[in-house]
């Protein structure tokens, strides 16, 4: 059983936590929230998978790049890709691909990854 099924009250107030959700960086947290002083709990399994995801985020990666008939590839560590979860289902997928600012490109797999969590439902 999830440790959020359980009544929690806060620690303050001595009223029952709600739960609630909570959007950071793209991250959904399962939260418990005080209806009275807001203070708030967020879910330690959530907050692990955070950590790691920071731990990624701080890491750089050198990557070759290749050329692929009229285009250039580059590889995308597994690391990162296992880590947002759906492996092979966004292999084929398009991604987005944005010229962000000189010497810089960002890759949006936002859409895609959406649609993959849509059919695991
Ligand atoms: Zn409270």
């Amino acid at each position: 059983m999830d440790i959020f099924e359980n009544t929690i009250l806060c620690k303050k107030c001595d009223v029952k936590m709600q739960k609630a959700k909570l959007v950071k960086r793209g991250f959904i947290f399962r939260i418990l929230v005080c209806p009275k002083c807001n203070e708030k709990i967020i879910h330690p399994v959530d907050e692990q998978e955070y950590n790691r995801f920071i731990n990624l985020k701080n890491k750089e990666f050198k990557v070759k790049m290749r050329l692929v008939g009229n285009s250039y590839a580059v590889s995308i560590p597994k690391e990162i890709v296992s880590f947002m979860s759906a492996q092979e289902k966004i292999m084929d997928s398009m991604v987005n691909l944005c010229f962000e600012e000189m010497g810089k490109l960002s890759l949006n797999f936002g859409q895609s990854l959406d649609k993959v969590k849509e059919k695991i439902r």
